[in-house]
């Protein structure tokens, strides 16, 4: 079913169109493109399921020429000095702040995050932007101690080239940022192919940069049909580098598909954080931090605590400490005031949540707070038709009172009429109460239970005496779940810590030194926060062990990714 968008959303909707920064075409070339055969993909709002725009659906053909015009801007964008390229870059981060508002407005209206904390995503995104500007500046090889006195040898870096970048709708500007600041500032080329639930950010953020003075070509945005854009990307052997954010899964698969060219892939995957709680931390500390790595973007973020692991000295107090807070929480649109947690990108998003819950508890767990879909307080039912009713069934005895129209099917005149007299117009109220419709037996036609309105709101939820062996341990939640495992010692809490394929991030809350220090280099993470709930800085490397990716994006360590080391040798120089 379709839902229209609400007065309230078209007005969001006019004023950012007022903007110039509502497209809904791909950019090539610097031209904004509709797909070749003229095909559209909605975007949704997933606060409501409203439908807030049709953009362009491209494929491999749009893929091709995009990445057509991003090698054939390589040779001037290589070519201007580190200074104009960096100047450019200021100009583009000056605009993405000056526009932080608008921007904000558009995650929201896509992702669905907190208006807040949408600025906030602007903000920390435009840092890529502004710190690449600066550190690109020194990119710069070596001269090498020759081993002959007639030679010499020099090292330079160079840019690799066009570079393909997917990216994920966890955070629709950031994590374009993270790549196109260090690419643009080396002096590569992007095609970028954002994820198609959230490609209006990208599509704004792109229009800023050609305001900004990034010349036509060099940054090319294409969406729609990602695993015919994936292929276009790989395939070409002039896409020298492929720079991915999403799932493991995905990841693994574009790995395998850029060996055939031999592209240089860098891979920014999924995560299964512990946050480890010991009994010698601050409890305010260990509070705010964990529950900030917990609930920001409503658990949908990679760095995210997956497991928390709190020591039996101070379960009890945390875990009521925590509850306290998780149950003040305000979940709702993201537009609105005061919201603390906005709704999952989709519907099977909270699906598989709350799959990952109910195998916990049918495991043993136990739910402390929360564990099921938020409903908002909304009492809707779907408009509903029920056939193969009899009349002797309670639907067809009881004044319903609500949308559902039981079908009963007759012969005859008099048995129509014997059926319609046969009622004592009993007056019971059975709005909303569909387990009546399946006690029945008769089959539900159209509708059927509650209508949701396309709401995705999962509750802020904890669930205690899990197990590091059970899903919710195993699997990245992507929701706003804590699931908590209690452990005795310090050993053992690194032993689970550890006891997973994933490695981004890992967090700990301790007020011993040494213990902080020894934890901390045992962890087998990239990321390691140390009474420290939010861990991502542009000065910081970004990136994780095993199967959490490969390569690090921000600090200096995210040019290397962008960069060719060549060896010059020259002879005759003595
Ligand atoms: P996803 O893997 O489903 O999609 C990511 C991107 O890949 C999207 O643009 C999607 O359209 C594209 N894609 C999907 N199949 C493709 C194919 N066959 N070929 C080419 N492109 C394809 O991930 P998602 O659901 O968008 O994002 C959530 C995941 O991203 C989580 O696992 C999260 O941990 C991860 N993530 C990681 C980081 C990090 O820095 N490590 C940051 C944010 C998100």
């Amino acid at each position: 079913m379709v839902i229209q968008m609400s007065m309230e959303t078209e007005n969001v909707v006019a004023r950012l169109k007022s903007s110039g920064l509502f497209q809904t075409k791909g950019l090539i070339g610097g031209k904004w493109i509709d797909a070749y055969d003229g095909k559209t993909v909605e975007v949704y709002n997933p606060a409501n399921g409203e439908v807030i725009a049709s953009v362009a659906c491209m494929g491999e053909r749009e893929t091709k020429d995009a990445i057509s015009s991003a090698y054939d801007a390589f040779s001037h964008w290589s070519k201007l000095t580190a200074a104009d390229r960096s100047s450019r870059l200021y100009k583009w981060y000056n605009l993405l702040i000056e526009q932080k508002e608008v921007l904000g407005q558009l995650i929201t209206l896509e992702q669905g995050k907190p208006l807040k904390e949408a600025i906030g995503e602007v903000v920390y995104g435009a840092s890529y932007i502004e710190y690449f500007a600066e550190e690109a500046k020194r990119v710069y090889g070596d001269i090498l101690p020759s081993p002959m006195p007639d030679r010499r040898l020099f090292v330079l870096k160079q840019p690799v080239g066009v570079v393909g970048a997917i990216t994920p709708w966890n955070f629709p500007l950031a994590m374009i940022t993270r790549k196109a600041g260090p690419a643009l500032a080396c002096g590569c080329t992007l095609v970028i192919k954002p994820s198609e639930l959230t490609p209006l950010t990208a599509l704004a953020a792109a229009e800023l940069a050609l305001q900004a003075g990034i010349p036509p070509g060099v940054l090319n945005v294409v969406m729609g049909d990602a695993p015919k854009i994936g292929k276009a990307l790989l395939e070409s052997p002039q896409v020298r580098k492929l720079t991915f954010t999403g799932s493991t899964a995905v990841g693994k698969k574009l790995m395998a598909g850029a060996a055939e060219t031999v592209k240089k892939v860098s891979l920014e995957l999924g995560g299964n954080a512990p946050c480890i709680v010991f009994d010698d931390a601050d409890l305010e500390v260990a509070l705010e931090g964990s529950l900030a790595t917990k609930l920001r973007n409503s658990g949908q973020t990679c760095i995210c605590t997956n497991r928390l692991l709190v020591q039996e000295g101070i379960y009890d107090k945390f875990i009521n400490a925590y509850s306290n807070a998780v149950q003040s929480l305000k979940v709702g649109n993201g537009f609105s005031e005061g919201v603390d947690q906005g709704p999952l990108i989709n519907e099977a998003a909270v699906q598989k949540v709350d799959s990952l819950v109910q195998d916990a508890i049918s495991q043993g767990a136990k739910v402390v707070v929360g564990g099921k879909r938020h409903n908002l307080g909304l009492t809707f039912y779907e408009p509903t038709i029920i056939s193969d009713v009899k009349n002797e069934m309670l639907i067809a005895r009881r004044e319903i009172f609500g949308p559902v129209t039981p079908v009963i099917r007759f012969k005859t005149e008099e048995e129509a009429i014997q059926i319609a007299n046969d009622t004592d117009s009993d007056q019971v109220h059975l709005y909303g109460k569909h387990g009546l419709i399946q006690i029945t037996g008769a089959k539900v036609v159209v509708g059927g239970k509650r209508h949701s309105l396309g709401l995705t709101f999962y509750e802020p939820t904890i669930i205690s005496d899990v197990k590091n062996e059970m899903l919710i341990a195993r699997q990245e939640i992507f929701g706003p779940v804590a699931p908590v495992i209690r452990f005795k010692t310090e050993e053992e809490a690194i032993q689970i810590a550890n006891d997973t394929d994933a490695g981004l991030a890992a967090y700990l809350f301790t007020n011993n030194i040494q213990r902080s220090w020894r934890v901390s280099e045992a962890l087998e993470y990239g990321i390691v926060g140390v009474n420290e709930g939010l861990h991502a800085y542009e000065v910081a490397p970004f990136g994780g062990f095993k199967q959490s990716g490969l390569g690090r994006e921000g600090s200096k360590y995210g040019l290397d990714d962008f960069l060719e080391i060549k060896c010059i040798c020259m002879g005759n120089m003595g």
